[in-house]
């Protein structure tokens, strides 16, 4: 099958590399989606993602329960996303699959500083490219690093894996009669007030012209699906 794109974004959040736990990391789900990655790699694709961390730490949720600084804590739920990042680089690089994790903050010892032309570089010669640590700022969110990263280094498509089947009314998992929706513009899930990601990172993507593509990541072999051009969740365009 040949692919739809040439270069894309992957964004998982930490969630989904907790596993059925919620908490943390399993190795069954991070075996899970180093195979799934892998088998979409055979499609000849460049492959960015951006891991989030909130299985390990959320800023929000720090200022709250702990009453951390909320500057601290968004740094420190960007460090999170680094645990996830190198997590899933070591189990690619098992399969012999060269795997490149570049750090929007500087930790030189365990990351790539993250430079564009460098990542650009790493894509273009079929190295995965993992984007750790956001956008290296306070106050943003992984999907909001994730439109940028796309932006940044030219992918065609943000494929935003899920434990849903894609874009609802309402949330599928507490209410299941919710209205699925598989084609939408932007102004439509603005004009809806639809969650499809954060309002910072959706209206970078919209600024863009950017795609936006909702797809359940824990079905398995549905991402190479999706990568080659089947309609198996919601696209935003
Ligand atoms: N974060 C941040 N700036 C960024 C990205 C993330 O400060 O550019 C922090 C923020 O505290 C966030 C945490 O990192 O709560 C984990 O990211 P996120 O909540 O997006 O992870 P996900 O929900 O996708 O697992």
């Amino acid at each position: 099958m040949a692919p739809k794109f040439r270069r894309i974004l992957l964004k998982l959040s930490g969630q989904i590399v907790a596993g059925h736990e919620g908490f943390g990391f399993s190795k069954t789900a991070l075996t899970y989606l180093r195979d799934e990655i892998i088998d979409a790699y055979t499609l000849d694709l460049e492959i960015g993602i951006v891991m989030g961390g909130g299985n390990v730490f959320r800023g929000s949720e720090a200022v709250r329960d702990f009453g951390t600084n909320r500057v601290t804590a968004d740094y420190l739920g960007m460090l999170a996303t680094l645990f996830n990042s190198v997590l899933l680089q070591h189990a690619i690089e098992r399969s012999g699959i060269a795997c490149r994790v570049m750090s929007s903050l500087p930790l030189p010892h365990i990351a790539e500083p993250y430079i564009r032309r460098r990542a650009e570089k790493h894509l273009s010669r079929k190295r995965i490219v993992i984007f750790a640590c956001g956008t290296g700022n306070p106050y943003f969110t992984t999907d909001t690093a994730a439109v940028l990263k796309a932006v940044e280094t030219g992918c065609d498509i943000i494929l935003k894996g899920t434990r849903v089947k894609g874009i609802f009314d309402t949330d599928p998992e507490k209410n299941p009669e919710a209205q699925f929706f598989d084609s939408l513009t932007y102004s439509f899930v603005l004009e809806k007030g639809l969650k499809v990601m954060d309002s910072t990172a959706f209206s970078l993507a919209m600024d863009h012209s950017l795609p936006i593509f909702v797809f359940n990541i824990l079905q398995k072999g549905y991402l190479k699906r999706v990568l080659s051009g089947e309609n198996v969740g919601s696209i935003v365009k």
